[in-house]
């Protein structure tokens, strides 16, 4: 498809890797867009700034620093001009049952997965909002929706960030900015490589289609809702999970 975002900036945090690089892949090379690589290893978002041939550049950023957001969000309109687009890919697990649940683990999560999302969406919505123009997806998981033994923590912030997208998307819509959310299931990625084999196996017995998803599955829908074929779109939690949650 042609995303059509010609020259359009678009921010996606947690790109070093995984979804987050295939969604940068995607605006940049699908939809001509000028893509900011974030991530907290500077490293890997300056290797897939320079992988991607059609236009990238990268930036360190750890998402959980509010002050350092309004930093890079600034460097970024600098160096690439107004961003259109911000997709909240970021994201941690730090599993384990309730009862051994550890406050650093609740905390942690929440930070990077939901608190993160409130913060880059008021940095960047500030520009946005006087130029009448933006779009953002946010990254959820069906485990939002549906919850998952020893992911209590995670399924809060991915819950949470469902209710963020929903609020903000009613606030910004007369401002044009439309504000969506996209919810994997089973992604081949480092995140659930961890995984036992045991837990990928009955994860993987509960997908209509038969096989995990892929990083470029996501990163399609992303460019979707990214993309003027979307323009009536707005406050939704798009599943992209093979038919694991119907
Ligand atoms: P991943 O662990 O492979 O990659 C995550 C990236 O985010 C890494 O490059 C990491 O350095 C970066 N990151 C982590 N914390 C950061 C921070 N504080 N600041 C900046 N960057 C940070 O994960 P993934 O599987 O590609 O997942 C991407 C997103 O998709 C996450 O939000 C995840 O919750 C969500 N998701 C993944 C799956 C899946 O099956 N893989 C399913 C549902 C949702």
């Amino acid at each position: 498809m042609n995303l059509d975002l010609d020259g359009k900036v678009a921010m996606v945090t947690g790109a070093g890797r995984g979804i987050g690089k295939a969604i940068a892949t995607e605006l940049a090379c699908g939809g001509g867009a000028k893509v900011a690589v974030l991530d907290r290893d500077y490293e890997h978002a300056l290797e897939v700034a320079a992988d991607i041939a059609c236009g990238a550049k990268g930036f360190r950023i750890d998402v959980v620093d509010g002050a350092a957001i309004d930093a890079c969000v600034a460097e970024v309109e600098k160096d690439l001009g107004p961003i259109e687009v911000l997709v909240n890919n970021a994201g941690i697990t730090r599993d384990n049952l309730l009862a051994r649940l550890t406050e650093e683990q609740w905390d942690q999560v929440l930070d990077v997965n939901l608190k993160a999302a409130y913060l880059t969406m008021k940095a960047v919505t500030r520009g946005m909002m006087k130029r009448r123009s933006g779009r953002i997806i946010n990254i959820t998981s069906v485990v939002g929706m549906i919850g998952n033994k020893g992911q209590a923590n995670y399924a809060a912030s991915k819950a949470g960030l469902i209710g963020l997208t929903k609020s903000v998307a009613r606030e910004l819509a007369s401002r044009n900015i439309r504000v969506n959310a996209v919810a994997p299931g089973f992604i081949e990625t480092d995140m659930t490589a961890r995984l036992p084999a045991e837990a990928r196996e009955a994860l993987s017995a509960q997908i209509a289609l038969g096989r995990l998803g892929t990083p470029e599955d996501v990163a399609a829908v992303v460019g979707f809702l990214a993309s003027d074929a979307a323009s009536y779109i707005t406050g939704q939690v798009i599943v992209v999970d093979g038919g694991m949650v119907m």
